[in-house]
């Protein structure tokens, strides 16, 4: 196939018209995304400023949460604030001032906003400037929007990585920047194989620790490792940084051609390329090939939930052999999305937004071998025969690079297997 470069001639969907959807929606909000940023940045705390409903969406997010010292909590909108009746800038205050003379840890906290806070135009960015200065220097305060009028769940991530890139200190030289909160065993393998490639100084945003946060300016450049995050993108653009474009690293082939971008812009020669990248390509192409046997010549729906549509059904299509029905994403952003459509072979519908009765109709009438979708939306389609994956998996579960590739492919060939399985049982 492609040897790590280069790109396909062909331009796959990459001019495929995408149908647009402008209707009701169905998945989570961006508070979500606190589920995963908490265990990633290991001194922060997200105070989530919202209503019971938001603290009980996080706590059914998160699982059952019981350990000593969470890092996530929800400074609670009682009746009185939403009516105006109490000044809710001073009892947050009161709150932020009791939680870090608990919380000593706490070196950088997260204002998050909600649809209640919103309703009521709490100016949490007012707030985040007043108590960064209480708290200063121990202590920064940022805030972003985890509300459901704005973001669908994996934009709470790009809210927050956004918003922490104006604080970031000016860069010091040329460095690569990884883009994205990967979980800490993929960031190493991702640290790992630059490290051998001879790319350098790398460094990740966000940082596991507050200190460690990196510099940003005109020499760095930069690799987003999610596809979902175009206004963190946006905000490093800014700070004069430059994108490394490339497909994202799902499957072997992914992997490959994100790495020989990052490759490239560092001079490292073919040689070296191969010398690093031939075994583990291997490695994940077999174990790719094992859940392959399942998913070949099966066809796949992608409702719109993750942003992580369109590279994903790149993988399924091209290292899996499924045929893709429809690739649907809450948001395309062109620029982001344009090497894995370019890469994915024309076909399917592309289509952008939701709209979620339209969908389900077109689900109904394809009948697809899977259908890729928010919880919300597994049990109904499961009740009516159709086999489902949960998208919100995809984003809890380590799926980027080469040692995750056989994994990620069984993530869809369970559900298939699965199905065959209470078939089989049903026939005898
Ligand atoms: S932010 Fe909005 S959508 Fe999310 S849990 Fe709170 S009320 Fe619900």
């Amino acid at each position: 196939m492609t040897e790590g470069r280069p790109l396909p001639v062909s331009r796959g969907c990459r001019e495929a018209p995408v149908l647009k959807e402008r209707g009701q929606r169905e998945v989570f909000c961006g508070l979500t995304g606190i589920v995963w940023l908490h265990r990633k940045m290991q001194d922060a705390f997200f105070l989530v400023v919202g209503s019971r409903t938001c603290a009980h969406l996080l706590q059914a997010a998160a699982g059952v949460m019981i350990f000593a010292e969470p890092r996530f909590g929800t400074a609670i909108l009682e009746e009185k604030d939403l009516a105006g009746m109490a000044d809710a800038h001073e009892e947050l205050d009161r709150e932020v001032a009791r939680l870090l003379s608990r919380r000593p840890d706490i070196r950088r906290l997260f204002l998050v906003g909600s649809c209640p806070s919103e309703v009521i135009k709490l100016d949490l960015h007012r707030a985040a400037e007043r108590l960064s200065r209480i708290h200063a220097p121990h202590v920064s305060v940022t805030n972003f929007s985890g509300s459901g009028i704005e973001t669908t769940f994996t934009e709470g991530e790009d809210a927050c990585l956004a918003a922490m890139v104006p604080d970031l200190p000016p860069g010091t030289g040329r460095e690569l920047l990884l883009v994205g909160a990967l979980p800490d065993v993929v960031e190493d393998q991702a640290l790992r194989l630059l490290a051998e490639l001879g790319i350098g100084p790398v460094r990740v945003l966000p940082a596991r620790r507050a200190d460690g946060a990196p510099g940003v300016g005109p020499e760095t450049v930069y690799a987003l490792t999610q596809p979902f995050l175009g206004a963190t993108a946006a905000a490093l653009d800014r700070r004069g940084a430059r994108r490394i474009a490339a497909p994202f690293p799902f499957g072997e082939e992914g992997t490959t051609l994100w790495l020989r971008a990052l490759a490239d812009e560092f001079g490292v020669s073919d040689e070296t390329f191969a010398r690093v990248t031939d075994a583990p390509r291997a490695r994940a192409r077999k174990a790719v090939a094992a859940a392959a046997a399942t998913l070949r010549g099966r066809s796949v729906f992608f409702l719109p939930d993750s942003q992580l549509e369109i590279p994903l059904a790149r993988f399924l299509v091209r290292e899996c052999g499924m045929e893709a029905v429809e690739v649907g994403s809450p948001y395309i952003h062109a620029d982001l999305a344009g090497p894995d459509l370019g890469l994915l072979p024309a076909g399917p519908v592309i289509s952008e937004g939701q709209d979620v009765d339209r969908q389900l109709d077109r689900v109904r009438a394809a009948r697809p071998d899977l259908t890729v979708c928010g919880l919300g939306l597994a049990n109904p389609l499961e009740a009516e025969g159709l086999t489902t994956k949960w998208a919100i998996e995809l984003v809890f579960t380590p799926v980027h690079l080469y040692d995750q590739a056989g994994d990620l492919a069984q993530l869809f060939a369970r559900p298939l297997r699965r199905r065959s399985l209470l078939r089989l049982e049903a026939a005898e």
